[in-house]
């Protein structure tokens, strides 16, 4: 037996095997990305606390004899085992490596894969249906995310896609959708566009604000972020079926149907559901870069299409 291992054991540290199941699911728990390990780090505290370690078992160190250069070598016996089970995780492909996250993020970071995600949430008993709709980020979404934000803009832009798909382009699809839906509430903060609400769930893992496809997907509306607007549910509801619609200039536009809403409907209180939000000539929330803001011609759909009908 090796003396890290005898260590490990003489010390009761958990398994490797478990150790990989508790970084998995604090990667879930953190959206998707963990720091990589460093003393100090809270996450290196945090699955520490999950094994409910001892400051003993915390603290330990490995003791190494470096032979060409006849200096001793102190390791911290927890960030070797945390280390090694992140490693292995990268080997089956479960996460990327901090130096393939760095490419991506610019940030030294460990990252679930698709293949990560998957298997957190068979580890969590959490249905795979639910996945399109949690905040959990994964490297190949992120790629997405990165393309998505640092497309340039057109002038002209058509956001309609006719296109018939293959299997293969169904798949990439279904990761694009996630990926859309990831950069269009980030773009705007997490907020809704028209009311601001900001919320998410108790356990952090999914955003109430949706991401609106301005021209509707089922009518073929691409997965870009010139087609992509956050909103509330209500507020997503009321903009497919076109109780408002955005001007050129981002302001908001009300259906004058509104005026001949029977008594009692759309109330919060004594506040309308779409006015309360609406000061006139007031911009609706945009996100930071103009570059992602709706494209007029999105826009203009939406009012000769929606709207107007
Ligand atoms: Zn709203």
């Amino acid at each position: 037996m090796s003396y890290e291992s005898e260590m490990l054991k003489s010390l009761r540290m958990p398994v490797r095997s478990e150790v990989e199941k508790a970084i998995l699911i604090s990667l879930f728990k953190h959206n998707g990305i963990i720091k990589e390990f460093g003393i100090g780090e809270e996450i290196v505290d945090e699955i520490a606390n999950y094994f409910g370690l001892t400051d003993e078992q915390r603290s330990a160190y490995l003791e190494t004899i470096y032979r060409k250069e006849n200096r001793l070598k102190k390791s911290n016996l927890w960030h070797r085992l945390l280390f090694r089970g992140a490693d292995s995780l990268a080997k089956e492909e479960l996460v990327s490596r901090p130096t393939e996250t760095l490419r991506l993020t610019d940030k030294r970071e460990w990252m679930l894969t698709e293949k990560g995600i998957d298997t957190v949430l068979k580890l969590l008993n959490i249905p795979g249906s639910k996945k399109e709709f949690l905040s959990t980020k994964s490297y190949e979404v992120q790629k997405i995310v990165k393309k998505l934000n640092r497309s340039k803009r057109p002038n002209v832009y058509n956001p309609i896609d006719k296109e018939k798909k293959t299997r293969k382009k169904l798949i990439e699809s279904k990761m694009r959708k996630r990926g859309f839906r990831i950069a269009v509430i980030e773009a705007y903060n997490y907020k809704c566009a028209l009311c601001g609400m900001k919320i998410n769930s108790p356990d952090n893992l999914q955003w109430e604000v949706e991401a609106a496809h301005i021209v509707p997907h089922r009518l073929y509306g691409k997965d870009d972020i010139w087609n992509g607007l956050a909103l509330c549910h209500l507020h997503h509801w009321a903009f497919d079926v076109g109780w408002f619609t955005l001007l050129d200039n981002y302001s908001v536009q009300i259906s004058s149907k509104i005026d001949f809403l029977p008594h009692g409907l759309g109330k919060f209180g004594e506040s309308d559901f779409l006015r309360s939000f609406v000061k006139t000539e007031s911009k609706i929330f945009l996100p930071e870069e103009i570059e992602t803001y709706p494209h007029k011609n999105s826009l203009n759909w939406h009012r000769e299409n929606i709207f107007h009908q």
